[in-house]
């Protein structure tokens, strides 16, 4: 696992208050990272837990190299643990039974480090008896032990966890920030210049753009486009469309938010060459198709299609059907090119 603030990209701020926090010897027992996929929240879980439990920390962050550093590093330490979501039917959930496992575990008094942390990834798919049981642990912790509830989506938690955290809200990254890390990892420059431009604020997102799976998605958009384009975008077109996207579950979501940022793409690359400004497309290998669809729509059109598809990107945070918001999406669509 990751121990050091300085492996996070961004979030300058945060990573500034929480040391101090450290070194101060502030931390409150409970504390809630929230915001959304793929920005660090769990590295910046993961460091604030290896400060806790170090013997020696330097600056409010982790030593490297005491025996509770080292013990995190090869994940092995006696004092930390995790509680992640069990994915049952395809839905990912933390029941009671993981919670109490943990509060059993957490019992027993520290071995290596003075304190005991533990981190509660995708705390909002807990359950609410796993809540309700975790609340009391909260209330009264008995001991030195402190929480780091981790959260993609605040509104999902109940109030009364919520109430009992210290809030720490990350930010998306910016572009930069998102590409810097795309080229550590092998990317080059201009294709992470790229994704990241679409990526929403997310090295998850961004990375999920770049797989394979991201290339059929791709695909579809632009069919998606070009049947926007060619004015063949039909009834029979937006239930298959809802079909095949909308299905619930959360790799869905996942899906749907590439396939917007997809579309997004492709009409990006349309207002490129209405502005003749000899920018790069990103649909290179479509480029012809991009030239040959461009005369079809207007600039205002196109205009008004990046606004639609930025709304219900919006719209994915909220737990709604995603069939209806595919649906629903592609008739305002229809109903624009109509206009
Ligand atoms: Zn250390």
């Amino acid at each position: 696992m990751n121990i050091y603030w300085n492996s996070i990209t961004g979030h300058k701020v945060n990573i500034a208050r929480l040391k101090t926090l450290c070194r101060e010897d502030m931390v409150p027992h409970s504390m809630l990272f929230s915001g959304i996929d793929g920005i660090g929240k769990r590295l910046a879980a993961q460091a604030m837990a290896a400060t806790l439990l170090c013997h020696s920390p330097v600056e409010g962050g982790a030593c490297g190299h005491c025996p509770s550093c080292r013990a995190l590093l090869s994940d092995t330490h006696p004092d930390f643990f995790t509680v992640v979501p069990q994915v049952k039917k395809g839905t990912a959930c933390i029941f009671i039974d993981d919670i109490r496992e943990m509060q059993g575990k957490v019992a027993r008094v520290p071995i290596l480090s003075a304190s005991r942390v533990v981190i509660i990834d995708d705390a909002q798919t807990m359950n609410d008896a796993a809540a309700n049981s975790l609340l009391k642990t909260i209330e009264e912790p008995g001991g030195q032990i402190y929480f780091i509830l981790i959260t993609n989506s605040i509104m999902a938690l109940l109030d009364t966890i919520i109430s009992r955290c210290m809030r720490e809200d990350f930010a998306g990254l910016s572009p930069e920030d998102i590409s810097a890390v795309l080229v550590d990892q092998g990317i080059s420059r201009q294709q992470a210049n790229y994704l990241a431009a679409f990526a929403d604020g997310s090295v998850r997102h961004a990375m999920l753009l770049n797989d394979e799976e991201g290339l059929s998605l791709q695909k579809t958009a632009m069919e998606f486009f070009s049947a926007c384009a060619g004015r063949n975008l039909d009834m029979d077109m937006v239930w298959r469309l809802g079909t095949e996207l909308g299905e619930m579950g959360k790799a869905d979501r996942d899906k749907l938010r590439q396939w917007f940022s997809f579309l997004a793409m492709a009409i990006r690359d349309e207002l490129v060459v209405y502005s003749g400004s000899g920018v790069t497309l990103y649909n290179q290998q479509d480029s012809f198709r991009i030239n040959e669809l461009a005369s079809q729509l207007t600039e205002h059109q196109l205009i008004a299609m990046l606004r639609l598809v930025r709304e219900y990107q919006g719209r994915l945070r909220y737990r709604v059907s995603t069939r209806l918001m595919v649906e629903s999406f592609a008739i305002k669509i229809k109903d624009l090119l109509e206009d």
